[in-house]
């Protein structure tokens, strides 16, 4: 199940040497040379960071990751936006009630992490409350919800292209340390479909991407950090060679999306079936509606089963 396109299964992948010109040439975030004759400040980073996931769940660094050499403006940007994914998935996350310690971290970062939308908020603070007053035929009812708090939408994104482009420069890329050898993904071919909290995995708009995606080839298949890290790539063999991607963080949040021609609308989410919303009214001038989250049976989850073409070792 689990493998990479080429690479041996599970095991890191190591693009970095302290010297430049042993390491990948460009940095595979913004695309500027870092390699030999570089004078942009770099170093070492990890693809997936090693406290994005509960601490110590990297073990002693033998499980996959792909470490490589990024400029030092990109690297210190990402980890300023892990550090939010990271606060706000764990506290959201199911492991939670799974073990006392994974507990204590989430805790511990929720308590000490602000949220960068809401001043002075503390994220284990930031879940938004609200009452919700709604006519169903004569009755008016009222009653008020408390909602987890809320990943910032645009360091999702963020976030998610870093973890794509890192993979889709492993799997496409013959040789790192040359410039005829290195594919980048630039921004353009970088498409977010969406992104959703645990509690609604079963949607009918997930599960049909899912049964959609099953039928695509498969390229890489990455469990790591003990299931705290979820990455799958697949590609269309048709003419458009359309990618499909899906991650998930934490074990709490999943986002999809494809890399695909910018003028064109990936084939994969067309025609999806809607979401089923309900309006419930004004609420502070602003118009709410609710959307009765479902869950995923674990039977059912394929969005994370494939077999990888050409994986190398079992
Ligand atoms: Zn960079």
């Amino acid at each position: 199940m689990n493998g990479i396109h080429r690479y041996k299964k599970n095991q890191p992948v190591n693009w970095f040497h302290k010297s430049k010109s042993k390491s990948n040439q460009y940095c595979l975030y913004c695309g500027r040379l870092v390699g030999a004759d570089s004078r942009l400040e770099s170093n070492k980073e990890h693809l997936i960071g090693r406290e994005f996931v509960p601490t110590g769940e990297f073990g002693n660094g033998n499980l996959f990751n792909l470490i490589f050499r990024a400029c030092k403006e990109c690297n210190d940007e990402k980890s300023d936006v892990e550090r939010h994914l990271s606060s706000i998935t764990l506290f959201n996350s199911p492991a939670r009630k799974d073990s006392q310690a994974h507990n204590e971290i989430a805790q511990r970062k929720a308590e000490k992490d602000f949220h960068p939308n809401k001043q002075g908020t503390l994220i284990k603070d930031s879940g938004d409350n609200f009452t919700v007053s709604s006519n169903f035929g004569p009755a008016s009812i009222s009653f008020s919800i408390d909602g987890p708090p809320q990943a910032d939408e645009r360091r999702i994104e963020f976030l998610a292209y870093r973890h794509v482009q890192g993979i889709f420069s492993l799997i496409t890329s013959r040789d790192p340390l040359t410039a005829e050898g290195t594919c980048l993904l630039s921004h353009k071919y970088f498409h977010l479909h969406g992104s959703y909290v645990h509690s609604d995995w079963g949607n009918p708009q997930l599960l049909n991407i899912m049964e959609r995606a099953s039928e695509i080839p498969c390229y890489a298949n990455i469990e790591s950090a003990n299931g705290f890290f979820k990455a799958i790539m697949r590609r269309e063999k048709g003419e458009t060679g359309e990618w499909f991607w899906a991650l998930e963080w934490n074990k709490s949040l999943r986002v999809v999306g494809a890399i695909s021609q910018p003028e064109r609308y990936p084939a994969i989410f067309q025609d999806l079936p809607s979401l089923e919303w309900n309006e419930t009214g004004l609420q502070e001038g602003a118009r709410t509606r609710i959307r009765k989250e479902i869950p995923l049976e674990p039977e059912k989850d394929i969005m994370f089963s494939g077999m990888v073409e050409n994986a190398e070792g079992a």
